[in-house]
């Protein structure tokens, strides 16, 4: 299956993150896509799995909506088995307590490839960092 991970930067203001959390459920239950999607008020950081054909169509998408620009592909790769699990969101919103939110960050990462576990993690801190 394909593992698509791409970064973007949020439109300003983000408005309502709630849209985009529940079409990405019911579609990616639908087409079988698991992954991960971090959103602050600045930059999306998202990981696809799932079937080729399915996750290029979703991305297809994702890229096309206004929501974020700047979007840009950080890896693509076939894995043989989910890396993320369950598909998951990790939503950071202003003034939400860093250390908390970031263990569960790491949590949702800890079974995938160290280079995109790193770019996750990595991303957290430096958007978290004072
Ligand atoms: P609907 O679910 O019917 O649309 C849902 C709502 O979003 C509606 O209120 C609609 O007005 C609004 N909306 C839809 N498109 C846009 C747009 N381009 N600009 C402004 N508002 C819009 N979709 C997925 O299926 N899976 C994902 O994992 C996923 N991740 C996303 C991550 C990010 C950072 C962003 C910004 C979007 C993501 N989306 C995802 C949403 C995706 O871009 C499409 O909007 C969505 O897939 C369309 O689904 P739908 O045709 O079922 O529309």
């Amino acid at each position: 299956m394909l593992q698509l991970v791409y970064i973007s930067s949020a439109q300003m203001p983000i408005g309502n993150i709630g849209d985009v959390l529940l079409s990405s459920r019911r579609n990616n239950t639908r087409d079988q896509i698991t992954g991960l999607l971090y959103a602050d008020q600045g930059r999306f950081l998202q990981a696809l799995e799932g079937p080729e054909d399915a996750v290029d169509a979703t991305f297809q998408r994702i890229r096309q909506d206004d929501r974020h620009f700047g979007v840009v592909v950080l890896s693509r790769r076939t894995v043989d088995v989910r890396e993320f699990g369950e598909w998951a969101m990790a939503h950071r919103s202003p003034g939400q307590a860093v250390e908390p939110f970031l263990a569960r960050v790491e949590r949702l990462v800890s079974k995938s490839d160290p280079v995109v576990a790193a770019t996750f993690t990595g991303l957290v801190r430096h958007r978290t960092a004072a």
